[in-house]
């Protein structure tokens, strides 16, 4: 703190916060002014009657004696009456601007306050406050102001420092308010041009997507003719036609079979997944019986089970029960779930096929005593290209066998899903919608 001088005004703080009252206390003496503080109403009073003070800056909440009753004291005191009086009011209370001016006070500031606001307010208030007139006798004036009337005996320089002030917080708070809108208007831009761009992206992403299935689509169709060929070639080679084969020969023929029969396989698959993916499938949904459908795939499954010694069992459903399906896509769903069932089992397991109703739907169970499947997979194994690590190996598949027959389950209304324990074996289920919905 400065040492106080001929020159130096004289200020009074009045403030009951330690932390506060030290913030303006600092600000003033470093603008040099000469600062006292007094924590409450009664001890600014005593403050005010031991030594002559230029200006009182007085807080309006405080314990005991206000901000407001400070002034009217010091109004009301014949020797201190003509000290400039400031408050600090609440931005949230405007009726405080009124009540100060009731009790004589000659200007405001609103708390938070802005230093450089602060420091003009009482620099203005030194020189207007000090040089006024006051006359306690003058009539009041009543003023009615947002429902409440006010009694204001101020002199007119007094009410034109207040309206000043007013106006001048009005004009800062309009301006603040430009920027705060400038900076809503930019973010609001900022958004719309974040979700034009994740809509294009999406566009492109899906635009990508089907370029790659109509790729995917073309390749496969194209690669079947020259496989196909290998496979007829070879069967005409091995048949004899074309002049005697050995028997090392036919050995080296009938690789080249299952491997073109394996190839064959793979390309089927992308192009089934591929044509899924572009919409081209076109589905027969028709109501069929259930049961009587899936019974002969006995004939497809059990040559492969028993060259593993595998067991295959079908448990029958009522002959009643109908759903409404493609019951081609309904075979190739349940192929491939028969397959992977007898492909992830160990020679001499066991692989049961059972149908019947499971609360709104019609199922056909694919239960096998085989490898299971981690907890942790289940939920990846329906994703195209996916082959879980354990389960890998030599065993063929590219990983697109169930995302084809989800997506063909759910394209007829159903779904597959999957319960299995690691170690003792996995249920997959194929859900269709039945007939006669219950
Ligand atoms: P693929 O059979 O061509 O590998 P799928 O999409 O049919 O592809 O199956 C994906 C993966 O799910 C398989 O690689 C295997 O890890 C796992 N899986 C599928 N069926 C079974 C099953 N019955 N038992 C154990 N694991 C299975």
């Amino acid at each position: 703190m400065t040492s106080p001088t001929s020159t130096q005004r004289r200020i009074l703080i009045v403030e009951d916060s330690p932390t506060q009252a030290e913030a303006v206390r600092t600000l003033l003496d470093d603008a040099g002014y000469d600062v006292t503080v007094a924590r409450s109403g009664s001890a600014a009073l005593h403050a005010l009657r031991g030594q002559h003070v230029d200006l009182v800056v007085s807080d309006v909440i405080m314990p005991g004696m206000s901000g407001f009753d400070l002034c009217r004291a010091v109004r009301a005191d014949a020797t201190l009456a003509n000290t400039p009086f400031i408050l600090l009011t609440s931005l949230a209370a405007p009726l405080d601007i009124m009540r100060g001016l009731e009790c004589g006070a000659d200007n405001y500031v609103t708390k938070p306050y802005e230093p450089e606001v602060l420091l003009r307010r009482i620099a203005r208030t030194l020189v207007s406050g000090n040089t006024r007139f006051r006359d306690s006798s003058r009539d009041a004036i009543s003023i009615a102001f947002l429902g409440a009337t006010f009694k204001v005996g101020s002199t007119r320089e007094q009410i034109l420092d207040v309206l000043i002030s007013s106006f001048e917080d009005v004009v800062r708070g309009n301006a603040a308010l430009r920027v705060a809108e400038a900076e809503r208007e930019a973010l609001y831009e900022k958004e719309r041009q974040a979700r034009v761009d994740a809509e294009s992206a999406r566009q492109r992403a899906e635009e990508a997507n089907k370029a790659k299935s109509e790729f995917l689509a073309m390749m496969s169709h194209d690669l079947r003719t020259p496989l196909n060929a290998i496979g007829g070639y070879s069967e005409l080679l091995a048949l004899g036609v074309r002049g005697p084969v050995n028997a090392e020969q036919l050995q080296d023929l009938e690789r080249i079979r299952r491997n073109q029969r394996h190839l064959l396989m793979l390309v089927n698959d992308v192009l089934s997944f591929a044509r899924l993916e572009t919409g081209e499938i076109p589905l027969n949904i028709v109501p069929f019986n259930l049961s009587k459908a899936v019974r002969p795939l006995r004939a497809v499954i059990e040559p492969q089970a028993a060259k593993r010694s595998i067991e295959y069992m079908f448990e029958p459903c009522t002959d009643e029960l109908v759903v409404r399906a493609d019951s081609e896509r309904v075979d190739q769903v349940l192929i491939n779930l028969l397959g992977n069932a007898i492909k992830f089992t160990p020679d001499g397991g066991r692989v049961t096929m059972r149908c019947g109703v499971r609360g709104k739907m019609a199922y056909v169970d694919v239960e096998d005593s085989g490898i299971g499947i981690a907890e942790s997979s289940l939920a990846l194994i329906f994703d195209p290209f996916v082959q879980v690590d354990a389960n890998r190996g030599k065993r063929e598949g590219v990983g697109l066998g169930l995302a084809i027959s989800r997506k063909l389950a759910r394209a007829m209304g159903g779904d597959v899903t999957v319960k299995s324990v690691e170690g003792k074996g996995s249920t997959f289920s194929l859900l269709l919608a039945l007939e006669t919905p219950r």
